[in-house]
């Protein structure tokens, strides 16, 4: 009798719980509604550094760190929201030294971009930028110890996959 008595309480805080994830799963949906998926090509600069030869803001990068952000070739800047996936920007200097293409969302709260992919532009191709253990055959987005052995993930930038190519047209 007990553990049917102790099922029944755990299956109903688990509706209840259900049900309040549904709720706040719709508010999402609402309030991100205008997010909006797109691709830039651009380079990675310091908007502090940019605005400070555009604007004279007096930059204080060594003590606040940079404000990574991707500058499109129509020279608008799109900060990089510091959100995992994006971690190699900070972490890679090889990725702000390349031609990158990157696919995020923009939101109407601001210009801000939340990465999904990066891309780079060699010799004209479309490249696919990541990093790889040949051991274990896992890919990883930034770099680190192997989540199975521990060795170093090693850089990749490789000719983009068909599928990739696509999304960065
Ligand atoms: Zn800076
Ligand atoms: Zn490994």
């Amino acid at each position: 009798m007990k553990p049917n008595r102790r099922q029944f309480i755990a299956s109903s805080l688990l509706s209840a719980g259900a049900l309040s994830l549904q709720v706040s799963a719709q508010d999402k949906t609402k309030s991100s509604a205008e997010a909006q998926t797109i691709s830039l090509r651009g380079r990675v600069v310091c908007m502090t550094e940019e605005l400070q030869k555009l604007y004279q803001v007096i930059a204080d990068c060594d003590i606040r760190g940079h404000v990574y952000t991707l500058k499109t070739n129509d020279d608008k800047f799109y900060p990089f929201l510091p959100v995992d996936i994006a971690a190699a920007v900070w972490m890679d200097e090889r990725y702000r030294q390349r031609d990158l293409q990157v696919t995020g969302r923009i939101f109407p709260q601001g210009q801000f971009i939340e990465v999904i992919r990066f891309q780079s532009w060699n010799n004209g191709k479309l490249h696919d930028l990541y990093y790889f253990c040949d051991v274990c055959q896992i890919s990883s987005h930034k770099p680190g110890p192997c989540d199975c052995c521990q060795d170093p993930f090693q850089f990749r930038e490789t000719p983009a996959t068909e599928e990739n190519a696509k999304h960065a047209e």
